[in-house]
């Protein structure tokens, strides 16, 4: 039987067309995409502000159940409830030799260059498809991919518990991070975000504290006025990353982790990153933690965010939605929204 899938063709050009399904070749399984998150990054590529494959099946977080499996496939069964860690590396660049597949120069991520989940049928390589436990709800199960990205992002700040951190942005990503900064014992968790319900988000998610970054002074009173030894930009902005320096305390350490314009740019002082000792680092996807974001996923109460469903025939108004942020996270669901909800 056809079935249905969301290509990309151009800015503002997402087609639904119907194809025949593939099976699985050696080494490769076969889902049945139950919830896919939409997150920034497919609203970048159908503006056209993000570079992806023509005609690429977009969608990189998912979650599904296997519905068929290739010769020489260990470990999985037809039924298994997985997620997908939706990268593809060259393993020859020097990046690849060094262990940084995540920086590999021919890096090929699922829904972007490969063909991805917002689909009733995504054939992937076995190795990537991650069992999850049966009873996951399917939409918890797709923020397996996001969280993976939080996890190497705190590993790339690592912080050091019992002390404060300021997380600007409480999107999606940043109410996650909350999460995890709550599991490393960081205190107090402290987040500015314009709008009223990510703030309410982010309280849910375990915040001590949430401001508009109006608000930046109460912020950091917080700390004694000392400023904050960890601070993470989960906005990507220029503007952002001049206000997390400014509000990092000596010997602070700042993570640049939102998506920031290839072309957005700030001001800094090498003066004050010498003089009050201060580290930045980025991170970039999810490097060798899918599998521990698997092991967190149901200890972090990721059932306290409130998600919204979309059909795939209702991808323009997912994309809106996501836009919007009037979810907490925005899914597709293209085997309807009961089998998403779980
Ligand atoms: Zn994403
Ligand atoms: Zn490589």
């Amino acid at each position: 039987m056809p079935l249905t899938e969301a290509r990309f063709f151009g800015a503002g050009d997402v087609r639904l067309l119907t194809a025949e399904p593939a099976s699985p070749g050696p080494a490769e399984v076969a889902i049945a995409p139950l919830a896919v998150g939409v997150c920034g990054t497919d609203s970048h590529i159908v503006a056209g502000s993000f570079a992806a494959a023509p005609q690429v099946v977009l969608g990189h977080e998912v979650c599904g159940r296997i519905i068929e499996v290739g010769p020489a496939v260990d470990g999985l069964a037809v039924g298994d409830l997985v997620t997908v860690e939706p990268h593809d590396y060259c393993t020859r660049c020097t990046y690849c030799r060094l262990g940084q597949e995540h920086l590999c120069d021919d890096k090929r991520g699922y829904g972007v260059k490969l063909d991805g989940g917002m689909t009733e049928r995504m054939v992937v390589p076995a190795r990537i498809a991650y069992r999850l436990p049966d009873r996951t709800p399917p939409w918890i199960g797709a923020l397996t991919e996001p969280l993976a990205c939080c996890l190497h992002g705190m590993d790339r700040l690592d912080p050091r518990s019992g002390l404060p951190i300021l997380i600007f942005g409480a999107g999606p990503a940043g109410a996650m991070m909350v999460a995890l900064a709550r599991a490393r014992g960081l205190a107090p968790v402290v987040v500015l975000d314009p709008r009223d319900d990510r703030r309410a988000a982010a309280l849910r998610m375990g915040a001590d504290a949430a401001f508009d970054p109006a608000s930046l002074d109460e912020a950091t009173a917080l700390t004694d006025g000392l400023g904050f030894p960890h601070v993470v930009d989960a906005v990507g902005a220029g503007r952002v990353l001049e206000s997390a320096i400014a509000v990092s305390s000596r010997g602070g350490r700042v993570l640049v982790f939102g998506v920031a314009r290839p072309d957005d740019e700030a001001r800094v002082r090498p003066h004050d990153i010498f003089a009050r000792e201060l580290t930045l680092v980025g991170a970039v996807i999810n490097p060798y933690t899918h599998h521990r974001a698997v092991r967190l996923l149901p200890t972090l109460g990721l059932d306290r965010l409130r998600p919204a469903f979309y059909g795939l025939h209702q991808l323009p108004e997912a994309l809106a939605a996501q836009r919007a942020g009037t979810a907490d996270k925005v899914f597709i669901a293209p085997h309807g929204i009961a089998a998403a909800r779980g």
